[in-house]
């Protein structure tokens, strides 16, 4: 019988026949706030799943270990269950959102390298910053995991920074999220979607992310369709 495991900000997680097995439902929902706010978009689930998709088969046909097994319809794919790290890795390319005004700077300055920086996730607490040395101590993963997730980061960086400019736009920031199998191995989990990154068009600037949402610019479903356009388009050239 399948069973309802968790209902997220942005998808449900269904417990499947298989206990290794969960079946991942992207909602037409998005929330800015970490959920204060929270709107519905007809389409919005279709198109995170079909970018997240798109995205993962491409990460692991150039060599990362992810949860992803398979997409099962429009809006619902199948992925390794895993034990969630309850760490955010956000990498940053470019300076943007709330690194620019912690740091009181200009959206859209360099960086001279990419900065990495870990949250502990929780909405509760407004998913607080931690270091490493925080992260081990309260048991989140040892000092050999996070220098292996933040190896996988550097990683997923390099291909996608390379495949969004093919696709017209700036890789200006991103979220990952890992979690461990059954056997203990660290494997890249969640999504990959423009609700967890921000891409800017390359020659205009324009916002093509969960940003349209948050500053109210531009139709989120549409924005998100025109990135998996993109990137499909992108992938497709490549071969
Ligand atoms: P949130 O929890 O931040 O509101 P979502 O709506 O995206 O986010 O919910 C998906 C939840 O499922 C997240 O808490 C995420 O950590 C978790 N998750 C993602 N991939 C897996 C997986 N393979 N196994 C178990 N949990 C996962
Ligand atoms: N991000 C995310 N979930 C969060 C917080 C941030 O996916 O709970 C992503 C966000 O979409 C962006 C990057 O991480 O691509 C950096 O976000 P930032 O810290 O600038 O916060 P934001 O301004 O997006 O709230």
């Amino acid at each position: 019988m399948e069973k309802l495991l968790y209902t997220g900000k942005a998808k449900q997680m269904w417990q499947t026949d298989d206990p290794e097995v969960l079946r991942v439902v992207y909602m037409d929902q998005a929330t800015a706030l970490n959920g204060k706010e929270k709107d519905h978009f007809a389409g919005k689930g279709e198109a995170a799943n079909a970018i997240s998709t798109l995205v993962f088969q491409y990460l692991i046909d150039h060599g990362i270990t992810t949860h992803f097994i398979k997409k099962l319809s429009e809006n619902e794919e199948l992925v390794k269950k895993c034990d969630m790290v309850p760490l955010e890795f956000v990498t940053r390319n470019v300076v943007a959102g709330h690194f620019a005004s912690r740091y009181g700077l200009e959206e859209g300055s360099a960086l001279k390298e990419p900065v990495e920086e870990t949250f502990y996730k929780s909405d509760a607490l407004d998913d607080p910053f931690i270091n490493e040395s925080a992260s081990v101590a309260l048991g989140f993963a040892t000092h050999e995991e996070l220098a292996q997730m933040w190896g996988i980061c550097r990683k997923v960086n390099a291909l996608l920074t390379d495949l969004c400019a093919k696709a017209g736009m700036r890789l200006v920031d991103f979220k990952l999220e890992f979690g461990r199998l059954s056997n203990g191995q660290i494997i890249l989990a969640d999504e990959f979607s423009p609700d967890n990154c921000r891409l800017w068009d390359l020659e205009t600037n324009a916002h093509l992310d969960k940003d349209v949402y948050r500053r109210k610019l531009a139709d989120l479903t549409t924005t998100y369709d025109e990135v998996f356009a993109r990137l499909e388009k992108a992938i497709a050239e490549e071969q």
